[in-house]
């Protein structure tokens, strides 16, 4: 192992392209000058795609969290009844922030490691219908769940009124999007994720529907008030100083997904997660989701006659092989890998064929070479 060589293999952060690296190193610039709004003015228009909406994308300086707490904070009024659909340990933030905010929370849960069944929630809408946002994952990182959000915002707005919002941190750039067609009216994400950037930023796209909400709302809010980045925004500026050497990565990352093609960065995406579940399975390792429930940009692995937490130690102390374990009572029980951002399906050959080499060291016997080969094969006829 070298000691400088490492393979993030965890759903965030990811691992960054050289050339964005290199356009982050750039010289600092005056945040109030003419380079930033031509800065801006350059990645607004590229962001628009990727979240599949016509509106503009807001750019806030703050992890992924700080916009699903803005989302809170500018769409539900005090007093205010909301329903979060809980898939695992995400879901549940997006719950706590609304209960710490005082807001009657209504969730549903569902068992983690399943998606959400979009014809459920009809129901539970029905009989609350004061219910004014519905809350929902797209990719639920702590499973490897993507749930049907399209299907979900149609159940909504066929029996509600209520605002529907969705945190797609661990989905969006690594999975197609069509946020206004699919009935989203407020969608976030993080950078730290599939848009191969440090963390730092997160991302928030906002529907006329929610704009309408957001400047009636009473409840106080200064750095997270949407309407102001809003309002910048038009001007190609933003509210405070942005975190300049983010921006001039993003600029980077837009231009490279550009040159790979969206549609192109989805398949590749999904002919990852198509060969880490072929080698699983031909490992005989179960998985935690199903086919049908599948994220493109993480896979959960039971680890039901092994350690996942040694098997993680092997990997990372011997092979600088990073993956990420189970989260609250999944902890112990599955571990994951992150395949999203910079990453390609020769990266899911290399971290299969090493794990395969680990399993057999921690005293899980299995036959060298069989997941890697089901991988291979998958990549052989580009299935995605
Ligand atoms: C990573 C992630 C977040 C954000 O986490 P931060 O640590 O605040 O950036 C939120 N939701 C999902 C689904 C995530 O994967």
């Amino acid at each position: 192992m070298l000691p400088d060589q490492q393979f993030l293999r965890i759903p965030g952060p990811t691992p960054i392209p050289p050339s964005v690296n290199g356009a982050m190193s750039q010289p600092m610039i005056g945040h109030r000058d003419q380079e930033t709004n031509d800065l801006l003015h350059t990645i607004k228009p590229k962001l628009k795609p990727v979240f599949g909406t016509d509106q503009d994308v807001l750019i806030i300086s703050g992890s992924g969290t700080a916009g699903l707490e803005a989302a809170v904070v500018n769409a539900v009024q005090p007093g205010d009844e909301v329903l979060v659909i809980v898939t695992g340990a995400f879901g549940d933030r997006f719950a706590q922030i609304c209960t710490e905010y005082g807001i009657a929370t209504h969730r549903i849960d569902i068992e983690w490691g399943e998606a959400i069944e979009p014809e459920s929630i009809q129901e539970y809408l029905k009989k609350h219908p004061d219910i004014k946002a519905v809350f929902a994952t797209f990719c639920e990182t702590s499973t490897g769940v993507l749930n049907p959000v399209q299907e979900v915002g149609q159940v909504i707005q066929q029996h509600s009124d209520a605002l529907f919002i969705v945190d797609g941190v661990s989905g969006i750039g690594g999975v197609n999007m069509e946020m206004d067609a699919w009935g989203i009216d407020i969608l976030i994400t993080g950078s730290q994720k599939a848009l191969m950037l440090p963390p730092g930023l997160t991302f928030m796209a906002v529907s006329e529907r929610a704009w309408n909400v957001i400047e009636k709302n009473d409840r106080p809010s200064f750095y997270f008030d949407l309407t102001k980045y809003r309002d910048q925004l038009a001007n190609d500026s933003t509210p405070f100083t942005p975190a300049l050497s983010l921006l001039f990565g993003l600029k980077q990352v837009l231009e490279l997904l550009d040159q790979e093609g969206l549609e192109t960065t989805f398949s590749r995406h999904r002919q990852m997660m198509n060969m880490t579940r072929a080698a699983f399975q031909a490992l005989s390792i179960p998985l935690l989701t199903n086919a049908q429930a599948a994220s493109p940009t993480v896979t959960a692995i039971k680890a039901d006659d092994f350690d996942p937490d040694t098997l993680r130690n092997v990997l990372k102390n011997e092979f600088g092989l990073l993956t990420a374990g189970g989260q609250k009572h999944l902890k112990g029980r599955i571990f994951r890998i992150g395949h999203m951002g910079y990453c390609s399906p020769a990266d899911i050959l290399q971290t299969i064929s090493i794990i395969e080499i680990a399993l057999n060291k921690i005293g899980k016997p299995i036959e060298l070479g069989k997941g890697t080969r089901a991988a291979q094969e998958i990549m052989l006829s580009g299935g995605s």
